[in-house]
């Protein structure tokens, strides 16, 4: 049997928290490293996918929102600045419900809804005031706090049904210590006075304006931070199936394997604690599975201008709509490529005969849960179906390439168990010398971003090397803030060759 190799910090998995470990240990000049991930690319869930028609499709809806200077300097060394390399969009995004398109944040908008349905959201929200005034204690799960701040006519018409298809959990299965600035509350005297003033307001959040990379999706981004690294300490395809704490070692799929005197882990926790034989803790976590449906169509921009669209209702599958041809110039090919028609709507063509451009696309996100089940064979009509349903295309519309993926891992669910076993899992693992880190590593939606699992990477360095705090991990509401400048600063290296 082949020796175990030695290794000073492993790293699992080449995402966005894998990249951010590895880019401080290389900016430090630590040389005894290596970052191994199962897949062939680096980048994870912010990878970008190419269909044959030459369309891409990221793995949901990516939008960068910083909140690290840390990360925007790193993002401006690796893929450079200025609009050759970024498209910068403002934020227009939209709930479509009751048949019109009510400006996001919902909550502020109610003044656009039909005069019934403000009726039911003013009265809801008023008696939600009253009813807090003398309310004991903070609310425990997420349908409470919904209820308190937002009042019965937002919970019903918006917040519960939009909730559900998003995370495929009940809000009432949810806490809500996670929600910080990732839901935007309600204010009252705004909201009577955009309904009396008949006013949209659109204006909330970290992500009113962000920036896209021109070329290659979200996946450029993470694809162009590992080439900042030295390749050698990079090793694709390389499945982790087993993990020895004791010997401090992991087998791959292969048959090789590592010791390691640290491990940085950005696996799923709840794999990794069945790894190390703790599935009593892996089963109360909790996450959704993710459906990626992209329809790529001949013409022009789509009637609705808007980047997103969220659909509370049972119109159609999908919770959240992006128009991703808009997002960056080549997420759909040029003009001139000719290309099939492949579906009118969703009747199937069969002539083989090719047509040019100009094309656009729309990408859209399917939860799963065993509270809300996904037929796997019928999705991708059924997406095509409701996005007719909702007007975001025709049935006439020429569909010239389908796209379809699914994630197992899609959301870390913010669920009422969820802080108990990370406040027992996390440390005793550290105990044994593993940081389980990341979007599904530390399974804090609250803290699951790009810019966030970059920074939670980084910082698990700085606390391995040096025993410092972890604030990402440990204060996510102090760095969703947004004013928080992170200390740790980032200094570009030469490329190593
Ligand atoms: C639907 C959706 C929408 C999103 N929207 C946004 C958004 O708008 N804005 C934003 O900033 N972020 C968004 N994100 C989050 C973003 O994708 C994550 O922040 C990021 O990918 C998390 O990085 P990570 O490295 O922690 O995990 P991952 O990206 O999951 O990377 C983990 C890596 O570990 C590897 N790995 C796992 N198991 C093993 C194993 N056994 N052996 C070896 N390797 C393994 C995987 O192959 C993977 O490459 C979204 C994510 C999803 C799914």
């Amino acid at each position: 049997m082949e020796l175990s190799k030695e290794v000073d910090i492993l790293i699992i998995g080449s995402g966005p928290t894998g990249l951010g470990a590895a880019t401080r240990l290389h900016q430090l000049n630590h040389e005894n490293w290596l970052m191994i991930d199962a897949l062939d690319k680096p980048g994870g869930l912010a990878a970008t996918d190419v269909t044959p028609e030459g369309f891409l499709f990221d793995i949901g809806g990516h939008v960068i929102f910083s909140h690290y200077k840390y990360f925007d300097d790193l993002l401006d060394h690796a893929l450079g600045t200025g609009t050759e390399n970024w498209a910068f969009h403002e934020r227009i995004s939209y709930v479509y419900t009751k048949g019109r398109y009510i400006p996001y944040p919902f909550q502020n908008n109610i003044s656009q809804l039909p005069v019934e349905d403000q009726i039911e959201c003013i009265t809801g929200l008023i008696e939600a005031q009253l009813e807090s005034a003398t309310a004991c204690g903070k609310p425990k799960t997420f349908d409470e706090w919904i209820l308190r701040v937002m009042g019965k006519g937002i919970a019903n018409i918006f917040m519960r049904p939009y909730n559900f298809k998003v995370w495929a959990t009940p809000t009432t299965l949810m806490q809500c210590k996670w929600l910080g600035e990732r839901v935007a509350t309600v204010d009252v005297n705004r909201a009577i006075k955009n309904v009396l003033l008949k006013k949209a307001d659109a204006g909330w959040g970290p992500n009113a304006t962000f920036r896209f990379p021109q070329q290659g999706g979200t996946g450029a981004i993470w694809k162009a931070v590992a080439s900042l690294l030295p390749k050698e300490k990079i090793k694709f395809s390389s499945k982790v199936i087993a993990l020895n704490l004791h010997k401090k070692e992991v087998r791959l799929e292969s048959g090789e394997s590592f010791r390691y005197n640290k491990l940085l882990s950005t696996m799923p926790l709840d794999y990794t604690l069945k790894l190390v034989g703790k599935p009593e803790l892996a089963d109360q976590l909790k996450h959704n599975k993710t459906h990626i449906i992209g329809i790529g169509l001949r013409g022009h921009q789509p009637r609705v201008h808007a980047n997103w669209i969220y659909y509370p209702e049972d119109n159609c599958p999908s919770y959240r709509a992006t128009i991703f041809s808009k997002y960056g110039e080549g997420n759909a090919p040029p003009a001139d490529r000719l290309l099939p028609t492949i579906q009118m709507g969703i009747t199937p063509v069969n002539d083989n005969i090719v047509a040019p451009g100009p094309y656009w696309s729309i990408m859209v996100e399917v939860s799963e849960s065993e509270h809300k089940p996904v037929n796997k064979d019928t999705i991708v009509y059924d997406t095509i179906l409701g996005a007719i349903n909702v007007g975001l295309m025709e049935s006439e519309d020429e569909i010239v390439s389908i796209h379809y993926r699914k994630e197992n891992h899609g959301y870390p669910i913010p669920h009422i168990d969820r802080d108990g076993v990370l406040e027992v899992a996390l440390p005793w693992l550290k105990d044994h010398s593993v940081w389980s880190r990341g979007r599904f590593g530390s399974y804090k939606y609250e803290v699951a971003n790009q810019d966030h699992s970059l920074m939670i990477g980084v910082e698990a360095i700085n606390n391995m090397l040096y025993e410092e705090e972890e604030v990402s991990l440990c204060r996510p509401d102090y760095v969703n803030k947004g004013s928080v400048k992170n200390k740790i600063i980032y200094e570009p290296k030469m490329k190593q060759e």
